[in-house]
């Protein structure tokens, strides 16, 4: 018998995952301008950006003309004009989600602040992209893509205010103190409009040629609250305020403006109409705040997960260093060459940061991606609505309910066998644009707060045992790789755009829906036969979890607690978050895993990748099950608290009748679990062998 195959060695990582491994796992292989711009990104951040922390620019809160360098960097790598379409001057066509992320993780590799100011003036075009009128979207567009070569014009920048003193808006997004009311209109001419407002923590607003700002109707002839588009030169004040002090982002600028300007009514975001001698905004400044938020925060958790992975290598490289050089350590010895890599914590701690990483910068990514595919649908929804009059948010949700009905025919159509299905009834459903709009937007509607709950606020948590694993070096200025920085940083990444609790409250309504459970059902399918095809990816585990949580919800949609009060509410936070944050761990981990299984089936394509692919598709998948474990257990923690927490301790201990199925169900996780600690280990011993460059890339 020939058993050669069975005792050859496994493989396992030689080197640090490339920009090859990565553009399959991320899927932008086939994106020959992406891959550009990631390295025209590349070269600003670990050039100038890295420079600039190097030398000491995080130390001052003022926008200092260093600092201002950045501009001009980003606008010769392309970073500042890839948001705009290729008509406003810009150099990618189509939708942008999959561009900004990986913009913003190349930034954030090297400092998350560089990331916030190039993301920022993307914020303040946002609300005029997504809403804004025909003529809106070319003037200012075009305006913020810099110059090309024969033309001499200044490239605008804009801040985006929202955000106000206390005590106004903050997560209250609603609680304007900025005003707007009617300054002057003349019989027959354009209304013009005084704008007040004050705003806290503005991004950008240092150098901001123009500013998008929500304002509140003070005038009871304009019907609603609104944004409106202010520029430095309109009548009146435009004062910039003084910098914020704060301790993280310093290389993006943050000041306290206010504004009292006088602006023509063609300035509100989305034009308006004139009904009874009113003015009524198309949009509210809440709807757009909304469509804009729903894009730029999955953005900001792809930010955090970069600066995870970007902690491996130096966390390597410092353990390896550790004590080469003392007169007892001598070359060859393991002491010498391991350093602290001979102990098993070390080690098993970092493959945790790295699992992290994965798993975030996976579930960002597909977010991104998803929106891609969601932005054409959208218009056409929009196109199709105006069409038959379906205009405003409770029509709109009432036409949603029959387009609902088709997409759970749909996921159950999809989740037979392509033999035993009607296939006309599949294709004509797969081929409905308000359907597969539909699908989509149930998942966006929960992946997107999740990856900026998740990633973010996780992931500021796994950045502090990146941070201990550097020892007191991790708690310095000149920690390699910023790791002290990093970990900072990502608390402010946890809280603007909204901090974790409006995450959560928008995942506790949205993970509710018919369409996403019915999603769901189909994962945890998909999972099942992942596990039998690759047992070794942790699917088993992650599909009795996504089972558990599944079961919890529906118990708490019926059960009461042990004073008879409804379980599952909006209020009642302490049931609805927790659950919206097991949903997180579980969704991050299925997306990680799908991102293995395309570089197993895709990586021999690459010649490079095909290498060292069994390599990378043993580490990685040894990674999906760690993280897999962690999320298993982690939701199986917090849906145990929910199922037995709420009913009257008992005598000795016994369980209600009611809860013997999730006993049965948590049971099942936690076998699962066979197996997660072994890919811990071997995870943990290709870290001590896998290749690293001698010196960190940057500073350069
Ligand atoms: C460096 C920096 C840059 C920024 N850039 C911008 C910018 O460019 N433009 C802009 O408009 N804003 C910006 N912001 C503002 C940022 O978005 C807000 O700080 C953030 O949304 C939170 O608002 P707040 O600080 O008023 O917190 P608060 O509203 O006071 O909330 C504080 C905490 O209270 C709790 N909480 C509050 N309300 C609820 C609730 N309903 N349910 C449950 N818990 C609740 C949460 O734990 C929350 O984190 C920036 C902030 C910083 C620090």
């Amino acid at each position: 018998m020939d058993n050669s195959t069975s005792t050859a060695p496994r493989e396992s990582l030689k080197t640090l995952p490339g920009d090859d491994v990565r553009q399959i796992m991320w899927r932008y292989a086939d994106r020959y301008d992406l891959q550009m711009l990631v390295q025209s990104t590349r070269g600003v951040a670990r050039g100038l950006v890295a420079r600039l922390v190097a030398q000491g620019a995080r130390n001052s809160h003022e926008w200092t003309p260093e600092k201002n360098a950045l501009l001009k960097a980003y606008d010769e790598a392309g970073i500042t004009t890839c948001f705009m379409d290729p008509h406003q001057g810009g150099f990618i066509e189509g939708p942008k989600n999959l561009v900004l992320a990986l913009v913003a993780l190349e930034l954030s590799w090297v400092d998350a602040g560089a990331a916030t100011g190039s993301l920022a003036g993307n914020l303040a075009l946002s609300p005029i992209h997504e809403r804004g009128t025909p003529e809106q979207r070319d003037r200012y567009m075009s305006r913020c893509v810099p110059p090309q070569p024969g033309e001499n014009r200044p490239v605008w920048r804009g801040a985006f205010s929202l955000t106000e003193p206390l005590p106004y808006a903050g997560v209250e997004t609603g609680l304007l103190c900025g005003k707007v009311r009617i300054a002057d209109w003349k019989e027959g001419g354009e209304p013009m409009l005084q704008v007040d407002k004050r705003a806290r923590f503005i991004t950008n607003i240092a150098f901001a040629n123009f500013s998008t700002v929500a304002v509140d109707t003070d005038d009871p002839r304009i019907k609603s609250s609104c944004m409106v588009i202010l520029e430095e030169t309109d009548p009146g004040v435009f004062d910039r305020g003084t910098p914020t002090h704060k301790m993280v982002h310093q290389l993006s600028s943050t000041q306290d403006p206010s504004f009292a300007m006088t602006v023509p009514a063609s300035r509100i975001v989305g034009g308006y109409t004139v009904k009874d001698g009113c003015i009524v905004p198309n949009f509210s400044h809440g709807e757009i705040i909304e469509a804009v938020f729903r894009r730029t925060r999955v953005t900001v958790g792809v930010m955090t997960a970069s600066k995870l992975l970007s902690a491996v290598e130096p966390v390597i490289r410092y353990q390896r260093n550790r004590f080469r050089g003392a007169a007892s350590v001598s070359p060859g010895t393991p002491r010498h060459d391991l350093g602290l890599q001979q102990k098993e914590d070390c080690l098993q701690r970092l493959i945790d940061v790295w699992a992290t990483g994965e798993a975030a910068a996976s579930l960002g990514l597909a977010t991104a991606r998803l929106f891609d595919q969601l932005d054409p649908l959208e218009k056409i929804k929009e196109k199709r609505f105006q069409e038959q009059g379906i205009v405003g948010g409770m029509a709109q949700m009432k036409a949603f309910r029959a387009i609902a009905k088709q997409a759970l025919e749909f996921i159950a159509l999809e989740a037979k066998p392509a033999a035993g299905r009607d296939a006309a009834r599949y294709e004509a459903l797969k081929a409905d644009p308000l359907v597969r709009y539909l699908i989509l937007d149930s998942q966006a509607n929960v992946l997107c707060p999740a990856t900026k709950l998740w990633n973010t606020g996780h992931g500021a948590t796994v950045m502090r045992e990146a941070v201990s694993l550097m020892g007191g070096y991790g708690i310095t200025e000149d920690c390699p790789g910023f790791l002290g920085h990093k970990w900072m940083d990502s608390q402010l990444e946890a809280t603007y755009e909204g901090p974790e609790a409006v995450q959560r409250r928008q995942i506790s309504v949205t993970m509710t829906s018919e369409v996403f459970l019915a999603i769901v059902r189909s994962w945890t399918s998909e999972l099942r036969a992942i596990a039998a095809a690759r047992p070794e990816l942790g699917a088993g585990a992650l599909a009795g979890a996504f089972d558990l949580w599944l079961w919890t919800l529906q118990h708490l949609q019926t059960a009461k607690d042990a004073d008879g009060a409804k379980l599952l509410s909006g209020n009642r936070h302490g049931v609805v978050f927790p659950l919206a944050d097991a949903l997180c761990w579980l969704v991050a981990s299925r997306f990680q895993m799908l991102d293995v299984i395309e570089l197993a089936e895709k990586g021999s394509q690459n010649p490079v990748v095909a290498e060292g692919l069994a390599g990378y598709v043993n580490f990685f998948s040894d990674l999906a099950a760690v993280q897999a474990a962690s999320a298993a257990g982690e939701a199986s923690r917090i849906c145990a608290e929910l199922a037995y927490g709420f009913n009257a301790p008992a005598a000795g201990g016994a369980a209600p009748a009611a809860l013997e199925p999730f006993a049965g169900l948590r049971a099942n996780v936690d076998a699962s679990l066979a197996g997660s600690r072994l890919a811990k280990d071997r995870a943990a011993d290709a870290l001590t062998a896998v290749m690293i460059p001698e010196a960190l890339d940057y500073p350069a």
